[in-house]
């Protein structure tokens, strides 16, 4: 984690060498009801470091107190992502588990005077609850005496009453400077099914008070969530104080983190997929850590990116190059470096003595022997790309093929381009060329220095291949339009060309770097015919 901004491992520190804490127990909560994005990323990797580097450790609770938008799909996909950054929850829990429990300490606030059930209905709460420069007015239902509240509230949990109808309320203070201490619902009435409890409830907590007894009871030391929680603190320990838990955990608020061209909200990730314009939650083009994964982003890269990103108190944005950044340089030394044609240009070689394919040896990667060796196709049918061939040699600075030029083709020979076949619309179908033999790679033939290097698949044993290219999803920052008008038209572009039959061996998930391009993985969509990758991250155009 980043040294110098790191102020929550101050903070932690103290207390445990205050004696505050022996050691340090976390949560991550999410709610189960959207995909992770790369934003909780960022509480995940705080919640599981700040509890490693004081000897806990950290539980995975998910936040089920609202049945209404939560599924079960929800809560596998989040362990599956959550494995998939590297990080192991101590315990799964749900919040749900201590509803029982949660009904009995709301029946001791009752019972301390410090709850009450209210008639009102939502609008008027609305109106009674004043705002910034207005103080609030008091419920007329608020001097309920105990035995009627514990009546009524009774009543609630048994389904006497319409969704609407009743809530129980915290009585605190209807002045309070802090809206949140303005006499806060606890309960509401919703009959929905629950997806762990089915229709045991029909009264669900809400998050202000649930929270709290989440924590306490699961012995969390610290609460660490997201900045917009800071001011129902005031609450989080007015919970803890009056229902007399005895873990009292500390709740501290740290930054959001926002990344360029990135849309973290999972209103509008849900509304994406549910329009159709992305094709689902795992789309390679949303943040979603599913879709991230798909597009081929590693879990490394997206930690370090992270980590580098720093914490601090306030909301931060980083631009997203700095991600492109890290995935480049996990991807640099692990991935096998191979052959692909994006945009194929025929090239025959008209000396080539025979119709057989012969083999070149070569290194998967060149900065990393440990990645082993491969063997490379040539023959008299190859392709290259458009892009490496021009008629004539546009200026000095032009390294790739020409008429009358010679080049060298990666891990194998010069070539020389004669002629050029032109289909009936003058575009350029094929390029004959001569090679000559003794300038096989490897032989250390210096004798003529060719006009650059390009590289090239053979044609008879390549794959064919789809090549998804993307930019980003939204760059429309036009808040007010739907997010659905917001996609970019451009963000996904599909190419097809072929890859060296690379050992033949290419799997959903396997990442390349293909030379002189980028970094790609592996798509899911692959079958036998036609392999599909992703690009998840272009070279530098320096190294092109
Ligand atoms: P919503 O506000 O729609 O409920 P949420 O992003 O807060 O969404 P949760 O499922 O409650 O979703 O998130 C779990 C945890 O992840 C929370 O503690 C939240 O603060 C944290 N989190 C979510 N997005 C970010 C972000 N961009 N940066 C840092 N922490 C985040
Ligand atoms: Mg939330």
């Amino acid at each position: 984690m980043n040294e110098s901004t790191n102020f929550l491992k101050d903070r932690i520190k103290s207390d445990v060498e205050s004696g505050l804490c022996k050691k340090v127990i976390t949560r991550f909560p999410p709610e189960p009801n959207a995909y992770l994005h790369i934003g909780h990323a960022r509480a995940l990797v705080t919640d599981f470091e700040m509890a490693n580097m004081f000897g806990g450790y950290t539980n995975l609770r998910f936040d089920d107190t609202n049945p209404a938008k939560e599924d079960s799909e929800f809560v596998d996909a989040i362990i599956k992502d959550i494995e998939w950054l590297g990080f192991h929850p101590a315990n799964i829990f749900y919040g749900s588990d201590y509803f029982d429990k949660q009904y009995e300490l709301a029946i001791k606030l009752i019972k301390k005077g410090l709850a009450y059930v209210d008639d009102l209905t939502p609008e008027q709460m609305v109106e009674y609850r004043g705002d910034f420069n207005n103080p609030g007015k008091e419920s007329p239902w608020r001097n309920r005496s105990v035995e009627e509240n514990l009546e009524l509230f009774e009543n609630m949990k048994n389904g006497m009453y319409k969704e609407g109808e009743k809530t129980l309320r915290a009585k605190i203070d209807m002045s309070s400077p802090n809206i949140n201490m303005r006499d806060p619902v606890f309960y509401r009435i919703l009959n929905i099914k629950h997806h762990r409890q089915g229709n045991k409830w029909c009264i669900y907590p809400m998050y202000d008070f649930a929270h709290p007894i989440q924590d306490s009871i699961e012995g969390i030391t610290h609460s660490l969530c997201s900045l917009e929680y800071d001011n129902h603190r005031p609450l989080y320990d007015w919970v803890i104080e009056k229902c007399e838990m005895v873990n009292v955990p500390k709740q501290i608020e740290f930054g959001r983190l926002n990344i360029t061209n990135t849309i973290m909200s999972k209103r509008y990730l849900r509304q994406l997929v549910e329009s159709g314009k992305v094709t689902g939650y795992d789309d390679p083009r949303m943040p979603t850590l599913v879709g991230l994964r798909r597009r081929g982003y590693t879990a490394n890269a997206i930690k370090k990116f992270i980590n580098d990103a720093g914490l601090s108190r306030t909301n931060i944005t980083v631009d997203s190059s700095n991600l492109d950044s890290c995935l480049r340089e996990d991807l640099k030394l692990s991935t096998n470096r191979i052959m692909a044609v994006k945009n194929p240009l025929k090239v025959t070689i008209t000396n080539y003595p025979s119709e057989e394919v012969e083999y070149v040896d070569c290194l998967n990667n060149q900065e990393n022997p440990e990645l082993g060796s491969r063997k490379i196709a040539f023959g008299k049918h190859i392709y290259i790309e458009q892009d490496d061939f021009v008629l004539e040699k546009p200026n000095k600075h032009y390294k790739r093929l020409a008429l009358g030029l010679e080049v060298r083709l990666m891990h194998a020979y010069f070539i020389k381009a004669n002629e050029v076949k032109f289909d009936d619309n003058g575009n350029i179908v094929e390029v004959l060329c001569t090679y000559d033999v003794k300038t096989k790679s490897g032989t250390g033939f210096d004798e003529r220095k060719p006009n650059g290097t390009i590289h090239f698949v053979e044609a008879t044993t390549a794959r064919k291949a789809k090549f998804n290219m993307f930019e980003p999803l939204i760059t429309n920052d036009d808040d007010s339009l739907d997010i659905t008008e917001r996609v970019n038209p451009n963000s996904w572009n599909v190419l097809e060309g072929f890859v060296e039959n690379y050992d033949n061996n290419f799997n959903v998930e396997d990442k390349f770097q293909f030379v002189r391009d980028g970094y790609y993985c592996c798509d899911k969509e692959s079958n036998n015919d036609m392999l599909v990758f992703n690009c998840i991250v272009p070279l530098k155009s320096s190294i092109k």
